[in-house]
């Protein structure tokens, strides 16, 4: 089985989404460093949002559509 789990974080200080693989979350942990938004890198009030098994049922949840190839947020 190759499960695989994506954490949805939100970033406090400029109130955006990002996903990562639950995987690659555990590994920055393993390594004694704490998540930093993608945005801004000295942006370090991360909270988790949700967890999800699929990244689609991540992106019907946070309601995510495809626009141009890219994700966004549309609420
Ligand atoms: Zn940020």
């Amino acid at each position: 089985m190759d499960a695989k789990e994506y954490i949805v974080y939100k970033c406090l200080n400029c109130n955006r989404n990002f996903i990562l693989l639950a995987s690659e979350a555990n590994h920055d942990e393993n390594e004694s460093k704490y998540i930093t938004c993608p945005y801004h890198g000295k942006h370090r009030k991360i909270i988790v949002t949700g967890v999800y098994d699929g990244i689609k049922e991540c992106m019907q949840k946070r309601s995510y559509k495809r626009d141009r190839g890219k994700m966004k947020q549309v609420k």
